[in-house]
């Protein structure tokens, strides 16, 4: 195999993330006049400018949703699926550096975007550099598809994909290797009640991460701390508010986590009674498999159902939950949501649909799949099979399109966690294996 990747193709990945990082991306819908927020327009701008300093030619959609970096030769596309928006910070107390500002600690960069998706995205970007300073001739066209809202509702790929040329294959770098031939399918719903006189609360961030914390502050403080201790839950009391302290995960690993809403529920329930609550405490429990409420959903592709509890709120006009469940791909879709809305529904609850993406599924003897997963073996010895997934890439809003890496099946994933980061060899590793995929795929 030839070497592509520089020394100093090393240095300027790491500055280049740590350029995109210096942008809180995170979606803020209509700031000043932007479909995501100026953070998101200007992190798009500025990395079609790297892009295009690279040598690459770019375009930026005009309503701002997406943008595209291009290079290469003939008919055939190679699309190279990535994102620039990230979630929220999260606990900024729980952070041993500013989320925004990539820092090397360790052997490590740490910063939000560092492992999703902004890393990956450079790895796959410098991959390319490197392949043309290596006087490689693409046969292919590559484009870097930059989504913007994929941590929310994935309305920038919508738009791409309505507006823009199909590609011929791809992949999107916002996984973990080898490949990922089967996603998932991923639903969003919100569990909408009446209101309360006693109680108001607020918790949970994004759909897709478990709660790690849930604050209620109010009359009820001072009787719920000794319930809390009973427990034996995590939390903190301050003045009249008392927060629930749980671990964060990504919600296709949301089994592997613990629920600060649900721990919160569990100790409101016992002073103060709502339909939103008993859901929460008797319907779904601590089973972020969903099987308490829907019994055991599960098949041998993608393993079990993922059913996240992100998000409460009760005020004095109305309650809302919202779900977000990744649902084995070849599980009946239609009878599972069926299910959801009468569970619901004995307890007082309307459910409303707020984003569904079908499953992706691409058969493993597939040539794209299986030259990115020899191209994986050759530069990495492991011998892991392709996977199925619960997360959500891009890869599933285009036919013939997987996901590929960046992280190692041993790396920490620690995106949308406080303190996310991502080695430097990973970068490096992953940076390799994208260039000898890209020859593979697209040169002569
Ligand atoms: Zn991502």
């Amino acid at each position: 195999m030839k070497v592509f990747i520089q020394e100093f193709h090393k240095e300027q990945i790491i500055s280049a993330i740590q350029r995109l990082v210096a942008f809180p991306s995170v979606c803020h819908e209509g700031e000043n006049g932007t479909p995501f927020g100026q953070a998101i327009s200007d992190v798009l701008t500025d990395t079609l400018t790297l892009c295009s300093e690279l040598g690459f030619k770019t375009y930026r959609d005009p309503d701002g949703y997406y943008g595209y970096a291009e290079i290469g030769e003939g008919s055939d596309l190679l699309a190279i699926l990535c994102h620039l928006d990230v979630v929220p910070e999260g606990d900024l107390s729980k952070w041993d550096s500013n989320p925004f500002e990539a820092v090397i600690r360790d052997g490590n960069l740490y910063g939000r975007g560092v492992q999703d998706d902004k890393g990956p995205s450079m790895a796959a970007l410098f991959a390319v550099k490197a392949l043309m300073d290596s006087g490689e001739k693409l046969t292919k066209r590559i484009r870097f598809i930059f989504g913007t809202d994929e941590e929310t509702l994935w309305r920038c790929l919508r738009s791409f994909t309505e507006k823009e040329e199909q590609a011929t294959m791809g992949f999107a770098p916002d996984a973990t290797f080898p490949v990922i031939y089967a996603e998932k399918g991923l639903l969003q719903a919100r569990l909408l009640g009446s209101g309360s006189k006693n109680l108001s609360l607020e918790a949970g961030e994004a759909y897709n991460v478990v709660p790690a914390k849930a604050t209620y502050q109010g009359h009820l403080t001072s009787d719920l701390v000794p319930i809390l201790t009973s427990l034996g839950f995590a939390f903190e009391e301050k003045a009249d508010a008392v927060t629930v302290f749980g671990l964060a995960k990504h919600t296709k690993d949301a089994p592997l986590g613990i629920n600060a809403i649900v721990r919160l529920a569990k100790g409101l329930t016992e002073l103060v009674k709502h339909p939103a609550l008993d859901f929460i405490v008797k319907g779904v429990e601590e089973d972020a498999t969903g099987a308490q409420l829907l019994g055991k959903i599960w098949d041998e592709e993608s393993g079990h159902l993922s059913f996240n509890i992100a998000a409460l709120t009760i005020n004095n006009e109305f309650s809302e939950i919202r779900l977000d469940l990744r649902i084995p791909v070849l599980a009946d879709v239609e009878q599972l949501v069926a299910e959801l809305k009468e569970v619901a529904s004995d307890y007082g609850l309307t459910y409303v649909e707020h984003d569904y993406l079908d499953p992706l599924y691409v058969p493993q003897d597939n040539e794209l799949v299986s030259t990115l997963m020899s191209v994986y073996q050759d530069k990495t010895g492991d011998m892991t099979p392709a996977k199925a997934s619960g997360g959500a890439t891009f890869a599933r809003t285009m036919p013939n399109c997987v996901a590929f890496g960046a992280c190692f099946p041993d790396s920490d994933k620690t995106e949308h966690q406080e303190n996310e980061h991502i080695a430097l060899s990973d970068i490096y590793k992953a940076m390799d294996i994208y260039a000898e995929a890209v020859y593979r795929l697209a040169c002569e």
